[in-house]
């Protein structure tokens, strides 16, 4: 019996409603997909709640559940996974937050979030901050893309539990980090020393300095949200049993697959942005299974048509995919299962992440050919049924990885 390999392919948010500018249809039901379709005839069918029936998934919780990990268990907040995204080591108990560098005036009253989406200069800005100490716990902190950064506390007696730091709006005064549970004080306090240090350094930076010469908003203050710990994750191959890589651009799915122990595959087009190049991701995801039993493939740019609330850009995104995965199944090695779903919904007529299920479909040599068409009502016809807890198991099966249970 051969163990087979996997390419999962992760599309975010692409999961939708009925929307009225598409007759009534769904992006995935109106989009014109004849490669998905064709699949989908010589695949297991169905539908997959990402958490639970009715469970509005974040892609972090989801991402996690997908690959096995309890998100109840492991996951705070998005910030440990953030951090890992921008290849920070990360310590089972760091505290992890995202940060923005944002402009305030002497008040601390937000002027811009994202400090006139400053373009150079952070990795600069990041040396005068990263180190530093305050009581007992080191201080570290990662530049982004742009105006994002990543925070990290190593200390004892440190905590999740504290409100954001960025107020999420412009024209009112920073908050103060509050403990949101009683052991949470002594991170509350040094994160707010951090934030007030920050200012103080930032504002007389040179970068800033120049920055204001120009006419730009300084990048002088660094505001901390989504506080996370960093968990303890079993190792992906020991857990399944497969050796795994991602290729994936959005840091927050890349972070979760560092922290699992997977390898992540970068090239400038794996971006998590609309114009992300689809094929390329997919050449790389097979140039992986040469070395690696599991690939996971995430495709961001559905979930930001679902955000931006524009159905006719998300079914041109989804022919664009469609396109891709042609491309996929003409260089697909054999024995390689394929397995095409979504971390959660992002209906456009909501803006948002929701609770409905999301199709599935799972394509092997000898799969049951139960499919007619890859979108939400005609998966729902198939037999597939399961939760995003199950996917992990389903895979092992098809795989012909699973270990039997009895004789
Ligand atoms: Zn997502």
């Amino acid at each position: 019996m051969i163990q087979r390999k996997v390419i999962l392919i992760v599309l975010d948010g692409v999961g939708d409603r009925a929307n009225r500018e598409l007759d009534n249809k769904t992006p995935l039901q109106y989009a014109h997909t004849p490669n998905l379709d064709s699949i989908a005839k010589r695949s297991l069918v169905g539908l997959m709640d990402p958490i639970a029936p009715g469970i509005r998934a974040g892609s972090d919780t989801s991402h996690l559940n997908l690959l096995g990990y309890d998100p109840y268990k492991v996951y705070t907040g998005r910030g440990p996974f953030e951090a890992a995204g921008l290849d920070m080591e990360l310590r089972p108990g760091d505290i992890a937050f995202r940060c923005n560098f944002s402009t305030v005036n002497e008040k601390l009253e937000v002027i811009d979030r994202r400090a006139g989406r400053i373009k150079k200069g952070t990795q600069e800005l990041v040396k005068a901050l990263d180190g530093m100490e305050i009581e007992d716990v080191k201080i570290f902190v990662k530049e982004g893309v742009e105006h994002r950064a990543a925070l990290v506390l190593r200390g004892p007696g440190l905590s999740p539990y504290v409100s954001d730091v960025d107020p999420h709006a412009k024209g009112v005064r920073i908050h103060d980090a509050k403990a949101l549970k009683p052991e949470a004080e002594k991170t509350a306090r040094i994160l707010n020393e951090f934030v007030h240090r920050s200012y103080e350094i930032l504002k007389e930076h040179p970068v800033n300095k120049e920055r204001e010469s120009q006419g730009l908003l300084p990048a002088n203050i660094l505001l901390p949200r989504g506080a996370g710990m960093a968990p303890h994750m079993e190792d992906f191959e020991k857990k399944h049993g497969m050796k795994g890589a991602c290729v994936v651009g959005t840091p927050l799915i890349r972070g979760i697959c560092r922290m699992a122990g997977m390898d992540t595959i970068d090239f400038p087009g794996a971006t998590g942005s609309y114009n992300t190049d689809m094929r390329g991701k997919f050449e790389h995801a097979v140039k992986a299974l040469d070395t690696h039993d599991f690939v996971l493939v995430n495709i961001k740019a559905p979930d930001i048509a679902g955000h931006d609330m524009l159905p006719h850009k998300k079914v041109e995104v989804i022919e664009r995919i469609d396109d891709a995965v042609g491309h996929l199944m003409e260089i697909l090695p054999e024995n390689v299962v394929v397995v095409i779903t979504a971390d959660h919904s992002t209906p456009c007529t909501m803006g948002d992440h929701s609770g409905d299920p999301v199709p599935i479909l799972i394509y092997s040599d000898d799969a049951r050919r139960e499919g007619t068409e890859f979108n939400e009502i005609a998966c729902a016809k198939g037999s597939l049924r399961i939760r995003g807890e199950d996917l992990m198991n389903v895979i092992l099966n098809v795989t012909n990885r699973a270990e039997k249970f009895g004789a």
